[in-house]
């Protein structure tokens, strides 16, 4: 088994600097990371271009040829290369912005090559920018047509130069290498009646598919080996201890909660707030461990739930952490605590990435004392030097950003798990839940603070655009500030990244200075640079602020009421639900613009609409449910609760059910799983516990 653990920087092409950097950018470190980093996308590279025949609905193309020649132009914006590519009737220019010293010396004007890239069009021209190059010799000719796979990168994997020529020889390696090791997890009886493709073959045709069938086939195999090692491991769990966890047991409500409740409450709680806390507090006290999930819209007010939990653990004298995803989110959750807890007698303390040493040390040395009731940070606070005194509960707000790992690592570190209670603005449907999260609690907030507006929606063309413009003048005359965000889709984050510098320089020339002062923030901007922005935006220093999706998550702005959404048709409807929310925080009408393109997909339609049309978080969450479409592999385990690395608790349902029915079988019939043909599942079982693979990571 251990073979799974060998770092990835033995593997070919790899080495220690792009094995650093993936394992930083995209969580791959290990044989077993790099087996399950799956392809989130394939396109048929069976077919060739000609160059002539291309149209501007054609978007990854390929075209085999020679190039004529490669020449460096200069220009004001800088140098580029650019290669004319001829497939023999007519011919392309291929652009290179960067990197282009060693790819011009290595171009062969006397070889065949295989040109793979996405089309640009100028004045009806097209070009390739960054073209995949693969020179034509007779043993590579088969590695590029047929199916190919497409894997995530980052801004930094493309810059260190781990393109997915790269990914491929490497992945091609890995299973080369594993080919002995990857054995058989199921058994026979499984294998035959579901006519399943072994375990080695599914691995090999998800990331080097040779036709549709076999790629179907794969997944199907991976699909449900996941979902069918969960349901064994909650079926088996479910048997084998049906108390609870031990957890400490807040027996009392005390002086801080009373005094806090009585005196301090900056609002009356709603009722669904109420009744959290009410759940909450009987959890607390039953001397079981608590794992809830809460549930709540955007602006539902899970905050001041958290408190109050926290104050009853500290109430019994335990501590409590607060996690929140970002470092712009733990400072503003901190301030709040802070400002809230003012008149109480509680220590609150902030630790993030960018904590200095010495307080760092010091904040290590009273969370040991006790010192500190409170502490409040990113995931910082995971670190194994971060030890309590005693830990009594945690809060995890917005999980979706941690991962599953990082959060089961809290558990272990003191005498009795804390308590844990995880908030989330994402729903999903409670059926969907349960059948994943076994005996996990929920509660719901469902109704938002009395007194909110509701955002007004409205889907926007281009023709409109003058009219937007004008419209955002006169809200910020009335003192109010404005979001304008634009898309950031991993697979082409370099265009994006150029649309949204030319949106910011179309804004900046419509709302020039002085009048208008302008953030912009994106991915690429270190950490300061984007608190920076974001703080001169809080502080109202300046009116407008340009961004990607950087900004999704939690931030508190209640001056902002207006947030535009360029290229609205591109985001999913989660997104564009969390990004809505953040405006209309205070008490003035909001407004939330969607601009959307000319050509847009029926689905993109749906989304928008349902958007316009309703501001529930669950009948978006249902919605959103239904119209995911296929390909889409990566998608609702992003933004979802657990982190699954191929099924898909919403398209997969079906499989979820088999997987289920199976695994319910199995363990009537052989609680201990000693059966012979039921060895494979239960030395699989072993190696997943082994590994502290999911099941610890949820329960
Ligand atoms: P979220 O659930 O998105 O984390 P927050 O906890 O940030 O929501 O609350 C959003 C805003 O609503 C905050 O400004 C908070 O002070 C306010 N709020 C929360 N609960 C209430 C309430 N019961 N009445 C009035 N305002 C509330
Ligand atoms: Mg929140």
């Amino acid at each position: 088994m251990d073979g799974f653990e060998r770092p990835i920087e033995i593997l070919k092409g790899i080495g220690p600097g792009r094995a650093k950097v993936l394992g930083e950018e995209l969580g791959l470190k290990t044989f077993r990371d790099f087996l399950f980093f799956f392809p989130y996308r394939y396109v048929d590279r069976s077919k060739f271009y000609s160059i002539n025949n291309l149209n501007k609905s054609n978007t990854d193309i390929q075209i085999k040829g020679k190039f004529l020649n490669t020449k460096i132009i200069q220009q004001k914006a800088g140098k580029r290369l650019s290669g004319t590519f001829s497939d023999g009737i007519s011919t392309i220019e291929l652009i290179w912005f960067r990197g282009f010293k060693w790819i011009k010396e290595n171009i062969d004007l006397e070889s065949e090559y295989v040109v793979y890239g996405k089309v640009n069009w100028f004045d009806n021209r097209p070009t390739i920018p960054h073209p995949e190059l693969t020179k034509i010799n007779n043993y590579n000719i088969k590695n590029i047509s047929g199916i190919y796979s497409i894997y995530s990168s980052t801004e930094k994997t493309l810059r260190y130069g781990i393109s997915q020529k790269i990914i491929r020889v490497a992945m091609n390696n890995l299973i080369d290498i594993l080919k002995d090791e990857l054995t058989e997890s199921l058994s026979n009886k499984i294998l035959s009646e579901l006519k399943l493709t072994s375990l080695k073959k599914s691995f090999s045709n998800i990331h080097f598919p040779k036709n549709d069938i076999d790629l179907a086939k794969a997944r199907f195999r991976l699909k449900f080996e996941e979902l069918f090692f969960i349901q064994v491991q909650l079926l088996k769990r479910h048997r084998n201890n049906k108390t609870k966890i031990k957890g400490y047991e807040f027996s009392q409500v005390g002086n801080l909660f009373n005094t806090y409740y009585k005196n301090h409450l900056p609002f009356d709680l709603t009722n669904d707030q109420k009744k959290v806390v009410k759940e909450i507090r009987k959890d607390l006290g039953t001397g079981s461990q608590m794992n809830r999930l809460l549930q709540g819209d955007v602006g539902s007010g899970k905050t001041m739930v958290a408190l109050l939990s926290m104050l009853i653990a500290l109430d019994n004298k335990y501590q409590a952490c607060f996690m929140a995803p970002t470092e712009i989110l733990a400072f503003q959750h901190y301030n709040n605590l802070k400002s809230m807890l003012n008149d109480l007698p509680v220590n609150i303390e902030i630790l993030t990435g960018s904590t200095k040493l010495s307080v760092r040390k010091n904040i290590h040395e009273k969370l040991l004392s006790g010192d500190i009731n409170i502490i409040v940070g990113t995931h910082s606070l995971i670190e194994d030097k971060v030890l309590f005194k005693n830990l009594g509960i945690v809060v995890i707000d917005e999980q979706h950003r941690f991962g599953v790992a990082q959060r089961a690592k809290l558990w272990y570190k003191n005498k009795f798990p804390p308590h844990v209670l995880v908030m989330t603005a994402t729903p999903i449907p409670r059926t969907l839940a349960m059948s994943i999260y076994g005996d996990l609690d929920f509660s719901i907030i469902k109704e938002l603070p009395p007194g909110r507006k509701k955002i007004k929606t409205f889907l926007m063309g281009e023709n409109k655009r003058l009219r937007v413009f004008k419209f955002l003048k006169e809200q910020i005359k009335l003192g109010k500030q404005i979001f304008i965000v634009y898309p950031l889709i991993e697979e082409s984050q370099k265009m994006d990244y150029k649309d949204l510098m030319d949106g910011y320089e179309s804004i900046c020339r419509e709302f020039p200075l002085p009048k208008y002062r302008i953030s912009v923030m994106h991915g690429k901007m270190k950490t300061e640079d984007k608190d920076y922005e974001m703080n001169r935006f809080l502080q109202g220093k300046s009116q407008i602020m340009v961004s990607t999706t950087v900004i999704e998550v939690g931030v508190d702005i209640p001056n902002a009421n207006v947030m535009v959404i360029e290229s609205a048709e591109r985001f999913g409807l989660s997104q564009l639900h969390q990004l809505r929310g953040r405006v209309g925080r205070g008490n003035e009408q909001s407004f939330c613009l969607l601009m959307k393109g000319k050509k847009i997909s029926n689905d993109a339609k749906l989304r928008l609409e349902t958007m316009a049309k309703t501001s529930d978080g669950f009948e978006i969450a249902e919605v959103d449910l239904k119209i995911r479409g296929p390909g889409d592999i990566a998608g609702t385990q992003q933004s979802g609760i657990i982190r699954l690395k191929i099924a898909d608790l919403v398209k997969d349902q079906e499989i979820l059910q088999i997987a289920r029915n199976y695994a319910r079988i199995l363990i009537q019939n052989d609680p201990n799983l000693n059966h012979e043909d039921n060895k494979n599942i239960k030395s699989e079982l072993n190696k997943i516990t082994y590994n502290k693979k999911i099941w610890n990571l949820i329960s």
